[in-house]
């Protein structure tokens, strides 16, 4: 049996490692089209790679995928998060875990992995050719696959796709070709820009745990917020982009955003504290005491917002203005106007529709013997190594080669 991989990145050469070690008699063999593989593995993380999450659950691991859930359900329970763990740990690739749960190799290299998964190739001597571009695919004889390149064409058992995300519709069409409907790549984990709201005088501002909604729809996040000189990012708009990302695309990234900055839903509850804060410092300046732990800068800024002086005195406001306040913590909204590409990592959202595939065995369901895995799927993730994991996990499915 000889099986072709296309795709020399994360879930290419898992998928390559995981088939010879399922089938050790086949002849497994990745084509890359550039002169190197593994190349996102090596800028991942800022050249250290988060390599996965340590999400405590298949649930909680499942939270961060606007799109693929059902097929990494499926997934993670053949492998997960722990599993990569432990194989990298089988294998001297020490990890360590950040208290957001991001997990890096010891090192702080992604060359670790990239050496780890050379070596693994090696020793299952799985060939690795170099500068080959697929350029077509199609059903041959005896449901076997004829790949084409500039080169010639060569004849495959089964293939399996991990060619990567692509921006452009135009990157898919060979697989569209093919019988496969394509979801529409759109960008995925962008920040927002505001080029008309004052609130960028407070760029390095971080406010700890806000809620962020696109006005008029479901898509919320929550986490920090980062105010930037362009508008805001940070956990929670970076989430929400990921969210959002179909949505946003349709509405030419202009939209209104509703920004709850003290994560609290209640407004008697949020009135009491403020009522509570005036009855115990009357005399103090607004500007001197900032309710809920907010940055000093946002407080200010808020009050200018609000054309409360910060000079007046707790006291010296009535019910009106505290409503105003808790109105403005709670319900702030902000015009978007356009967004910025996240340079520590972005992904696709969209790419072979799941309905093209089957979920169980990421079987392709217009031709036979063909299998997909990683990015060119469409399932992506938030930051935080959601996206190696998903095409490690979806890598390990495919290698199974099931029928
Ligand atoms: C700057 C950056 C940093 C990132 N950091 C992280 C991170 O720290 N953690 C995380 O979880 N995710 C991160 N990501 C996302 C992550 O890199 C991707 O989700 C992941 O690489 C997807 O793996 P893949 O194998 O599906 O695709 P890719 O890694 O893109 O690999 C696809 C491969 O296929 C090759 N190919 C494409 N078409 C053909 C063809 N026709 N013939 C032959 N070869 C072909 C490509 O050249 C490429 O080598 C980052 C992304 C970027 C851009």
């Amino acid at each position: 049996m000889n099986i072709a991989i296309i795709g020399g990145g994360a879930a290419g050469f898992f998928a390559a490692i995981h088939v010879k070690t399922n089938f050790p008699e086949a002849e497994v063999t990745i084509f890359e089209k550039t002169s190197k593989v593994l190349a996102k593995v090596k800028i991942s993380g800022g050249g250290r790679c988060n390599v996965t999450n340590a999400a405590e659950t298949i649930e909680e691991l499942l939270q961060a995928y606007p799109r693929g859930k059902r097929v990494l359900k499926s997934a993670f329970y053949h492998f997960n998060n722990r599993d990569m763990i432990k194989w990298l740990h089988k294998r001297n690739v020490e990890t360590i875990v950040q208290d957001d749960k991001c997990v890096f190799p010891k090192s702080q290299q992604s060359q670790s992995i990239i050496d780890c998964f050379l070596a693994e190739t090696k020793q299952l001597d799985i060939h690795i050719r170099l500068n080959h571009v697929v350029l077509a695919l199609e059903q041959s004889n005896n449901d076997k696959i004829k790949l084409s390149f500039k080169e010639g064409s060569e004849v495959f058992n089964k293939v399996i796709v991990t060619t990567g995300g692509s921006p452009k519709r135009k990157g898919l069409l060979w697989l569209e070709k093919l019988g496969h409907t394509i979801e529409e790549p759109v960008p995925s984990l962008f920040t927002f820009n505001m080029p008309n709201e004052k609130v960028t005088s407070l760029m390095g501002v971080v406010v700890q745990n806000v809620q962020v909604k696109i006005q008029g729809t479901k898509f919320t996040a929550s986490g920090p917020l980062l105010i930037t000189h362009w508008g805001m990012s940070g956990p929670a708009i970076l989430i929400l982009s990921a969210f959002g990302a179909r949505e946003l695309f349709h509405r030419n990234y202009l939209f209104p955003i509703q920004v709850n900055w003290i994560y609290m839903f209640d407004f008697n509850n949020v009135k009491t504290e403020l009522i509570a804060i005036q009855k115990t410092h009357p005399k103090k300046q607004m500007q001197k005491l900032k309710p809920f732990g907010l940055p000093n800068r946002l407080w200010l800024y808020l009050l200018e917002k609000l054309q409360i002086s910060p000079e007046k005195k707790w006291i010296e406001i009535g019910n009106k203005t505290i409503n105003k306040i808790v109105n403005i913590l709670t319900n702030d909204t902000y015009d978007v106007n356009g967004k910025t590409t996240f340079k520590e990592e972005f992904v696709t959202c969209g790419g072979i529709s799941l309905k093209s595939i089957n979920a169980k065995n990421l079987q392709s369901k217009a031709i036979k013997n063909l299998y997909f895995a990683g990015e060119v799927l469409d399932v992506d993730g938030i930051t935080g190594g959601f996206n190696f994991q998903a095409a490690w996990s979806t890598g390990f499915v495919a290698a199974k080669l099931l029928d």
